[in-house]
């Protein structure tokens, strides 16, 4: 019953979730730290903030677009999330119902954009591009 685990990443604790948990009817991910603490994040905003290369290239271009209208046709990106993988012991990997998988979300990151009160009294900040 022991598993060995090796512990490459010299990161603090406070950055290991316990507990990943999708939920899909209130339509957010909860991640439950190592330390206790609790944070909810809108599947929305994961998508939103989605840190793969693709994704970070068509935020900069929506933001250069805002002003003609002309573009704005396109379907929003999906937020329904499809599954969500473990990457190595760092970060997780969430696949979207239209086949997207790329975004790599680091728990360190995740844990600085933590949407409560505490941690992000005005909101969370973006993801960090690493
Ligand atoms: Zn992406
Ligand atoms: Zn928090």
């Amino acid at each position: 019953m022991t598993q060995t685990m090796t512990h490459t990443m010299t990161q603090t604790p406070t950055h290991r979730p316990k507990d990943i948990a999708v939920d899909r009817t209130a339509g957010e991910v909860r991640i439950t730290w190592a330390d206790g603490h609790v944070s909810a994040y809108s599947l929305r905003w994961l998508r939103a903030n989605c840190p793969c290369a693709s994704c970070r290239e068509e935020r900069r271009e929506a933001v250069l677009r805002t002003e003609s209208l002309s573009l704005s046709a396109l379907p929003p990106p999906s937020a329904e999330i499809a599954g969500a993988e473990l990457a190595g012991n760092y970060a997780v990997r969430f696949e979207w119902a239209d086949g997207h998988a790329s975004g790599i979300y680091t728990f360190a990151a995740l844990r600085a954009c933590c949407p409560c009160e505490q941690c992000n009294p005005n909101g969370p900040p973006p993801l960090l591009d690493d």
